[in-house]
């Protein structure tokens, strides 16, 4: 037995209402639950109980054992003090309020059926890595969909309270905004922290202003990165290097240092030098990104990403002076994907949700659902299940139903969990 299931119990009303009784034998109705408290202070607020002939309005503690109310001193605690029904599964310790008087207790052990406990202790105490994956088969895809499509969406809006952040700080700069949120990503998991560093020491507007020239371009990008600090002998570096010096002093840049970008344990191809050439080169073909990607974006317009490429030198170079076999480097359609996933869907629904666009909004839904899934181990995890994400929609809710739910085991928070545990 755990508190968080008797507390699902008592929500749902999961236990046998029939001639309910306290301990001192009063016949108990309940009016109302009242509103499950996740915070600190009693379980349940604003409950109705009759209890005899009074009907008493105030808050219900939920326990294991009675005993647990001095465990958690829950009798020096004001916030106990309009407690009017104590629920407990087993009544070891009878239990006075502050002025002494016994508070109302009702023991549910004996009143919630078997099926139901062994239902909640399959679930929980299950080792698999999806916990309901037994039981998975009782749920109707319908359900299950719905509950995908919700958490879709609680998804979407976590990720608009970090892009509002942003927005903030940016003083409601839409470019500047998509720039830092599109930059963390470009910089994937390994150089997403000096991305994001570059991105705010480098305001949008500079770029754009360079945006027809690529070589300027590339010198603003890899001097704000640090990266020409240091002392090669190429041509290209030192031309860099020296526009680089003049764009320093003309708009004061601070670069950022060079030691926070990490080459070791990626595939050269994934190398930072080679991600800011193509983010240079993005800028050089779409300018203003927020635009392109964002206010005026259409969901045929991704194909333009494609064309993101690097610079000659970077075709034979992977690091500076080191000169390699001539490749063409695009950006890969995974990196693509991602971007659109994680970058500009988000920014979409944020953007529509503060000018009020509902076509922004569904354009955020739609980009989702024409993408493909993404291929990893939760997903992997899912279609061995027999759940397969079809588009990148159900890729996105299943990562956020594994790392919300299935992960920290709230199971009785789940939709899933919920039909499992009530058919
Ligand atoms: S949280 Fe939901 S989906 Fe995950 S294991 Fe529990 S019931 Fe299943």
């Amino acid at each position: 037995m755990s508190e968080d299931f008797l507390h699902y119990i008592w929500k749902h009303k999961l236990f046998n209402l029939h001639n309910l009784r306290t301990e001192d034998e009063q016949e108990v109705m309940i009016l109302q639950e009242g509103f499950h408290n996740h915070n600190s202070g009693p379980d349940f607020s604003n409950a109705k109980i009759q209890i005899g002939d009074l009907i008493w309005a105030g808050n219900v503690e939920i326990h294991i054992n009675s005993s647990d109310w001095f465990a958690h001193n829950h009798q020096e605690d004001p916030l106990y003090q309009k407690t009017i029904l104590h629920v407990v599964w087993v009544n070891n310790k009878p239990v006075s309020d502050h002025l002494g008087n016994i508070i109302p207790t009702i023991i549910l052990k004996g009143r919630v059926s078997n099926s139901l406990i062994s239902k909640f202790d399959h679930l929980i105490l299950n080792r698999n890595k999806i916990m309901c994956s037994d039981s998975l088969h009782t749920v109707n895809d319908f359900e299950i969909s719905n509950w995908l499509g919700r958490l879709l969406i609680e998804r979407l809006e976590r990720k608009v309270l970090e892009l509002q952040e942003i927005y903030q700080v940016t003083k409601n700069n839409w470019e500047q905004t998509f720039f830092i949120s599109f930059c963390k990503n470009f910089g994937f998991k390994t150089n997403a922290e000096p991305m994001l560093a570059l991105s705010r020491n480098l305001n949008f507007i500079i770029l754009l202003k360079n945006k027809d020239d690529l070589f300027k371009l590339e010198s603003l990008l890899f001097g704000v990165a640090g990266l020409l600090d240091g002392d090669f002998k190429d041509e290209y570096f030192t031309q860099l290097k020296k526009e680089f010096t003049h764009q320093k002093s003309k708009y004061g840049l601070q670069c950022i240092p060079s030691d926070l970008w990490k080459f070791g344990k990626i595939r050269p191809i994934g190398f930072p030098t080679l991600r800011l050439s193509q983010l240079a080169h993005l800028i050089h073909m779409q300018g203003n990104l927020f635009d392109s990607f964002v206010r005026e974006f259409k969901i045929e317009s991704n194909k333009d990403i494609p064309k993101v490429n690097v610079s000659s030198y970077w075709e034979t170079h992977y690091t500076f002076d080191k000169e390699s076999k001539f490749k063409k480097k695009p950006l890969g359609t995974k990196s693509i994907e991602n971007l659109l996933i994680n970058t500009v869907s988000p920014m979409l629904f944020f953007y529509g949700k503060e000018i009020g666009s509902i076509h922004h909004q569904e354009l955020a839904i739609d980009l989702l659902e024409k993408l493909p899934a993404e291929n990893n181990f939760i997903l992997r995890n899912w279609s061995q299940n027999n759940i397969f994400a079809e588009s990148a929609s159900d890729s996105q809710s299943l990562i956020e139903l594994t790392n919300r739910f299935c992960t920290l085991k709230k199971c009785l928070n789940c939709g899933i969990g919920k039909q499992i545990l009530n058919k």
